[in-house]
């Protein structure tokens, strides 16, 4: 008798917390505002952006939490340059300890809009502190308030290409044309930001030009969101101290505009980022936006073209989902004794002439890298929903990875999301490590062992073969 009482019980919380029967999908959606106050910082190791002057747009915390009556997951995209592992973790235990959302449910990442402060304790005021815990509350109202938006519904997903706005920005060079890195080091082959050669080859990698949506509608077919994911690196043509979401945010508010349904709740757009750890910004296509035009273009442009596909996809009730987490430890590139003398010597003198324009930067990264541990650990996701499948990292993701990972992958159709759960730098793959360039040059920004790439594709193929 006290068994049945109990079992009453759980299913009444199960009824109360917005849980259908299974195979019975229902979905929920939310934004909350977390744009920073004046002041904050929007400065990045290398990018000086100065503190908060004013807003261009808004950025938000944007939920999406599904529900086949057994499993519950949340996707969480947050217009941040970069979240920390602590952050993502505040605001997943804030929604556990409220409704009891197991916190390896929920997958949180950052677009990687570059207007906008890194949540990852570079600024060391006050008020960026503050920033901290307030987005870290925000994003954990967005769950939240996703959570009770849950409604009976029925999701569809599909992809177009986007060739013409996505580059790699890695340059292949002939050796002995590229000059010295910041560490005064010579015979790297590639140009990228802030690298200068003499002989460009060819781009050092491919592109994935797929845009891939998820479409999630109620069964009267209005829309609660739509998830894109998309591989360019951000779009810029920003202005110092002004706050902005980049196209992630346009997009994301597009979808709003031309989805909503009178008398419901918005269609709440998320942009989540792929693999664009080595893809460059837009090509302009010949056009000369002025600052904020070319986010505002392109963002328009994947909505009108999300919008028109959307039209066509069928939707199902009838999906399972199911989700892993996986811890994942690696090693820390850490510093030589030789590498922090060198470090040393620069910034013990400010007049020291230096190889690189940016080598002051590296001693800097330097020191903060030799106060690292040995090993990190990082978590990998993965998500099937009916024959979706979602693989994370917490990385900036080359787009080789991710096309290997989606040919590999057991599912008819895979996403990946990057910069997820935390934040772990460049993700090189070995043979790009090999070449050089800006994104393998140690720093807080990339700091993982050589061979985390493969370690960390071999693990989410496992892990996606599990929810096969
Ligand atoms: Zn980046």
């Amino acid at each position: 008798m006290k068994k049945i009482l109990i079992s009453t019980f759980l299913l009444s919380l199960l009824l109360l917390n917005g849980s259908a029967s299974a195979g019975e999908l229902r979905a929920g959606a939310a934004k909350v505002d977390i744009t920073p106050p004046p002041g904050v910082s929007l400065d990045g190791s290398i990018s000086k952006n100065g503190p908060v002057s004013a807003i261009h747009d808004r950025l938000h915390a944007r939920a999406l939490v599904l529900d086949d009556g057994t499993t519950r997951i949340a996707i969480v995209i947050v217009d941040s340059c970069m979240v920390a592992e602590e952050v993502f973790d505040g605001a997943k235990q804030i929604v556990h300890k409220q409704t009891g959302f197991p916190t390896d449910r929920m997958l949180m990442a950052a677009t990687h809009t570059h207007a906008a402060p890194r949540l990852i304790h570079i600024g060391t005021n006050p008020i960026d502190d503050e920033y901290h815990r307030d987005a870290t509350q925000k994003i954990a109202q967005a769950v939240l308030q996703a959570e009770k938006n849950l409604v009976p519904a029925q999701l569809g997903h599909g992809s177009f290409q986007l060739e013409g706005l996505i580059a790699c920005r890695r340059f292949l060079c002939e050796p002995g044309s590229v000059e010295p890195n910041p560490f005064g080091e010579t015979g790297e082959r590639i140009k990228s930001v802030a690298g200068k050669s003499s002989a460009v080859i060819k781009p050092a990698g491919p592109v994935d030009p797929e845009f891939s949506v998820i479409s999630v509608q109620d069964h009267q077919g209005d829309q609660i969101a739509v998830l894109g994911n998309f591989s360019v690196h951000y779009c810029g043509g920003y202005r110092r101290g002004l706050v902005s979401a980049d196209y992630f945010g346009q997009f994301s508010e597009q979808i709003q505009a031309k989805l909503s349904t009178t008398g419901k709740l918005p269609a709440i757009g998320l942009m989540s980022n792929g693999t664009s750890g080595n893809t460059g910004a837009f090509q302009n296509q010949g056009r000369k936006f002025q600052p904020f035009e070319g986010m505002q273009y392109y963002g328009r442009m994947m909505a009108d073209k999300t919008v028109k596909l959307i039209e066509e996809l069928p939707h199902n009730s009838d999906l399972d989902i199911a989700m892993i987490q996986k811890p994942l430890t690696l090693h820390v590139r850490k510093p030589s004794a030789e590498r922090v003398e060198w470090a040393k010597g620069i910034l013990a003198d400010p007049d020291a002439k230096t190889p690189h324009r940016w080598s002051r930067i590296y001693a800097n990264e330097t020191m903060h890298l030799s106060k690292y541990p040995e090993t990190t650990t990082i978590k990998l996701q993965a998500i099937r929903i009916g024959d979706l499948a979602i693989a994370s990292a917490p990385c900036e993701v080359f787009a080789e990875s991710g096309l290997a990972l989606k040919k590999a992958s057991p599912h008819p159709k895979t996403i990946h999301i990057e910069l997820a759960n935390g934040y772990g730098g460049y993700l090189p793959p070995r043979e790009q490590h090999e070449l050089g360039g800006y994104e393998t040059w140690p720093a807080r920004s990339s700091f993982l062992e050589v061979d985390a790439e493969r370690k960390i594709r071999e693990t989410q193929l496992e892990m996606l073969e599990s929810l096969k």
